[in-house]
């Protein structure tokens, strides 16, 4: 008998659900915000990346209804040809402004982003130095760059320099880190890292997804976090997190910048951010400029949940920002905590190998400023009750 061509994907599959890593993806039935319905279920979320409340937030609903009155919604063309709207530009701009850089430049996505400024900036015959934790579209766009890639120990600038200086046979060299690295919630040493690239001339590379809105500032970023402006060569960010919306934005020199307008092949061979998008990450700066509330808040309630966590007994690893690891060990456990905060009403992920290391499973608690008070005592209640049921707080 001649076997189906893809009977091989059903034994992979089967083999994920034997080892308890198939991933069964849940369905919204409601906008993003502090509650979600979930497969049917009213529950408390603390699994979006939605920092500051910004996916459902009326100002951007408008100004998103507004633009496709005027504009319609799909740019229908790569952005070169005639995908470029005045929108487009406009965003740019007032993204380059809050961010306090020359220019910024945005795709489709923050993975597309990297797609697009890796092969820009590096190619064969070139080295390219990477946190060993580095996500996933760093790792795909530098293997696109066709460049050496070079792993240094996560947060490690003595391991960095180690790693530059053994590599003697190059034609250019960049840095490549995260700002905020979305499993532990900690920050890259972005100060030595900077000062180790300016002492050996090469390009440093900052992928601050997870700080776009949220560190710095008024949420201006993990470079104003670290007053590093100017000195940092290029910046990713994402507009699908913090700004609620979704894209991708490129910051720093605006000679970067005109180079992935000419070499950035996103940006030349797929089209561009739709209207609503653009006008809604446009209102999203407004709302960035115009106060910190929300920044504050997210940080307000970030250190309430931590310090009630820590009370509780709860170890949250390295964290320094509003994402917090409840971690648990091994990964059977992290799957029946998140069931059971599920059961009681929470809505929190179980993340376990391979995406963080064996024996590191954890619960991931994402923070924002959607959230009450009153939410977040809920939610810590709802911690301690699970906790103490399996025996992982007294
Ligand atoms: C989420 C994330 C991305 C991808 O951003 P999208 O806009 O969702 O494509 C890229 N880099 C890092 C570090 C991220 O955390």
């Amino acid at each position: 008998m001649i076997e189906s061509k893809t009977a091989w994907i059903e034994a992979e599959i089967a083999s994920l659900k034997e080892q308890g890593l198939f991933n069964q993806i849940r369905t919204l039935g409601s906008p993003q915000g502090a509650w979600l319905v979930v497969d049917g279920r009213r529950v408390l979320n603390f699994s979006s990346n939605n920092y500051l409340g910004l996916a459902n937030h009326p100002r951007l609903v408008a100004a998103a209804k507004q633009a496709m009155d005027s504009y319609g919604i799909g740019p229908a063309a790569v952005r070169s040809i005639a995908g470029t709207m005045d929108l487009h530009l406009e965003l740019e701009r007032r993204l380059a402004a809050f961010k306090g850089v020359e220019a910024a430049i945005t795709f489709q996505s923050g993975f597309t982003a990297n797609l697009a400024t890796l092969p820009a900036l590096v190619g064969k015959g070139d080295v390219i130095f990477s946190d060993e934790l580095n996500h996933a579209s760093i790792i795909d766009g530098s293997r696109l760059a066709r460049a050496e890639i070079v792993r240094f120990a996560h947060a490690d600038p003595d391991d960095l320099r180690r790693q530059i200086a053994a590599v003697t046979d190059y034609r250019r060299r960049l840095i490549v880190t995260d700002g905020v690295f979305s499993m532990d919630g900690d920050i890259a040493p972005l100060p030595e890292i900077c000062a180790i690239a300016e002492e050996h001339g090469i390009m440093l590379m900052v992928d601050d997804a997870h700080g776009e809105g949220v560190m710095g500032q008024g949420g201006r970023g993990i470079v104003a976090h670290f007053g590093l402006h100017g000195r940092v060569d290029v910046e990713i960010g994402t507009l699908s997190k913090a700004f609620g919306v979704v894209g991708g934005v490129v910051a720093g020199k605006q000679i970067i910048v005109d180079w992935l307008r000419q070499r950035g092949r996103p940006f030349l061979f797929s089209s561009a951010m739709t209207v609503p998008d653009v006008a809604a990450c446009i209102a999203a700066v407004d709302v960035l400029e115009e106060s910190t509330e929300l920044v504050d808040r997210l940080w307000d309630n970030a250190a309430y949940f931590k310090q009630g966590m820590h009370a509780l007994g709860f170890d949250t690893g390295r964290t320094e920002t509003p994402i917090v690891p409840v971690m648990l060990g091994e990964a059977p456990l992290a799957q029946q905590f998140s069931r059971r905060l599920f059961e009681a009403g929470l809505f929190a992920m179980a993340i376990g190998y391979p995406t963080v290391a064996l024996g590191k499973a954890r619960i991931r608690v994402m923070n924002s400023a959607s959230h009450s008070r009153d939410d977040l005592d809920q939610a810590l209640d709802i911690f301690a009750r699970v906790g103490r049921e399996l025996g992982v707080i007294a």
